[in-house]
C-alpha cells in the first residue's frame, strides 16, 4: 500500500514554511490596517485553518465572520449557503480565502461585499493559481503562487477528506486517493 501512496501524493509546501509565510502576511496586514479595525470574512470550509493561524498573527483589533458559498453553472454564479452575521456597512473587509483559481468566486464575492456598503474589500489568499485565472481580480495578499496541480491539506479537501493535514500536498493519483482514503491518510499523516 505504501508505494502506491508514495506515488499518489507529493508535498508542495511544508508546515513550517506555511507558518513562516502566514506570520509575514499577518505582519503586513497589521501594518496596513493599523488605523482601522478590519473584519476578517473567511470563506468556509477551506479557509478555516488559514484563518485560525492568520488571525493569531494580527496585532490589531479585528473581528471575525464567516460565509460559505458554492459556485454553480458556467460563469461566476454563486449561491450563498451561509451568510455573514455582521452588518458590513462602512467596514474594512478582508476576505480570507484558501486558494484563488479561476477567480470567478472571488469576483462575485467582492462585488457582493461592496454592494453591502463595505468601505473597502481586500483579499488574502494562502494560495494563488495565477496561471488558471479566467478573470482578473485584485488579490492584495497571497501566501504562495502554485502550479495547476490539485492540492490538499491545510483546509483543502479531496472528496471531503484531508483538510486537517498540516502541510500542503499535490494529488498525483486521484484514483488512489478516492479508492483508499484511509490508506492515503495513514501515509500523509506519517509524512507530515
Ligand atoms: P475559483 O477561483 O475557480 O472561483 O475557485 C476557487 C475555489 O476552488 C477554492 O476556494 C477552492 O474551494 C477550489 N479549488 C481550486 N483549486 C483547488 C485545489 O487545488 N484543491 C482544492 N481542494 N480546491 C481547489
Amino acid at each position: 500500500m505504501l508505494p502506491a501512496a508514495e506515488a499518489a501524493f507529493t508535498r508542495v509546501v511544508a508546515a513550517a514554511e506555511i507558518k513562516e509565510r502566514v506570520a509575514e502576511l499577518g505582519a503586513a496586514i497589521s501594518d496596513d490596517y493599523r488605523d482601522s479595525e478590519p473584519i476578517l470574512v473567511a470563506v468556509l470550509v477551506g479557509a478555516l485553518p488559514f484563518l485560525a493561524d492568520l488571525a493569531r498573527q494580527l496585532t490589531i483589533a479585528t473581528k471575525i465572520d464567516f460565509l460559505s458559498i458554492s459556485r454553480f453553472g458556467e460563469g461566476g454564479r454563486i449561491r450563498i449557503i451561509l451568510d455573514v452575521a455582521d452588518n458590513l456597512l462602512g467596514k474594512d473587509v478582508v476576505v480570507v480565502e484558501d486558494i484563488v483559481d479561476t477567480g470567478l468566486s472571488l469576483t462575485v464575492l467582492r462585488r457582493m461585499l461592496l454592494d453591502r456598503g463595505a468601505n473597502s474589500v481586500a483579499t488574502v489568499a494562502l494560495l494563488d493559481k495565477t496561471k488558471r485565472r479566467l478573470v482578473d481580480v485584485p488579490l492584495e495578499y497571497r501566501g504562495f503562487e502554485v502550479g495547476d496541480e490539485y492540492l490538499i491539506g491545510y483546509g483543502l479537501d479531496f472528496e471531503g477528506n484531508f483538510r486537517n493535514l498540516p502541510a500542503l500536498w499535490a494529488v498525483l493519483d486521484a484514483d488512489f486517493a478516492s479508492r483508499d482514503p484511509a490508506g492515503s491518510a495513514r501515509y500523509l499523516y506519517q509524512h507530515r
